[in-house]
């Protein structure tokens, strides 16, 4: 079975207007002037606030799609900051990131708010990024797969295997995010399996025909071997993806 491949480029807070217009014009002259083929999708989260600068720029480049790097739960009314996923529709958005783990960390995310974010996502026709990875310290305690796994439950207790029907999970180990530091090829393929097995206990075809990338420090000098591993189907990139020569490298298949 062929799956789907995927880059995720997530900018987190990085970005001006003139960076945003000088980033997609060097994407595009690198995509027309490659005859390399690129990964069957290739993805830009910028910040909220440049979503709709990046959404008219894109209609020059429709091999790259646009997504948000996070999406309120709720649908509307008094949520003063938050965007709905209605609004990252309206302006353009495809794909939307749910769970990254800064947002578990530094915003105090729980599972159940996740959760409500992934079907606020769906149920708008977003395509949600559901990242699950256990920290350094739960890795030392032999604790990976419970904690994946749990991650995974939160979602899968609301709404069963379907929930993750036109989604896509990315397995980002927390030690190895904006660290330099990478799970071997082995190691995180080790982790896919282990997803996908599990959710192949519900729905073998579900599971075999979803996208489960890899996010912790992949550049161009490593995508490569970590793609060559059966169950990893593209990548999560955060700091190599603000320099567009490097996401193009690593985009390419
Ligand atoms: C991320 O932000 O999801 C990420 C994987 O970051 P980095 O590539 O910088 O480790």
């Amino acid at each position: 079975m062929t799956r789907k491949t995927l880059v995720v480029g997530n900018w987190k807070m990085h970005g001006s207007k003139e960076q945003v217009a000088a980033y997609f014009s060097e994407l595009q002259k690198a995509i027309q002037n490659s005859s390399d083929k690129l990964l069957n999708e290739v993805v830009v989260c910028p910040p909220f606030i440049y979503l709709a600068q990046a959404a008219k720029l894109l209609e020059q480049l429709p091999q790259v799609k646009l997504g948000a790097q996070d999406v309120s739960g709720f649908t509307q009314g008094a949520y003063t900051g938050q965007i709905a996923a209605s609004m990252l529709v309206d302006i353009g958005c495809q794909y939307v990131i749910v769970g990254h783990s800064e947002r578990r960390q530094y915003c105090q995310e729980s599972e159940e708010e996740i959760a409500d974010k992934f079907f606020a996502a769906k149920a708008t026709g977003l395509t949600p990024i559901l990242c699950v990875g256990e920290t350094q310290a739960q890795r030392e305690e032999k604790r990976t797969e419970s904690v994946v796994l749990g991650q995974l439950q939160a979602i899968l207790t609301r709404q069963g295997v379907q929930s993750f029907q036109d989604a896509i999970i990315a397995y980002e180990p927390v030690w190895a995010i904006g660290t330099g530091l990478t799970a071997s090829p082995q190691e995180a393929q080790a982790v896919h399996l282990l997803l996908r097995q599990t959710l192949a206990e519900y729905d073998v075809g579900l599971a075999q025909r979803l996208p489960i990338l890899y996010g912790g420090s992949v550049k161009s000098s490593n995508a490569q071997q970590l793609f060559a591993m059966p169950d990893i189907d593209g990548a999560l990139v955060g700091g190599a993806s603000l320099q567009a020569s490097e996401f193009f490298a690593i985009s390419k298949v």
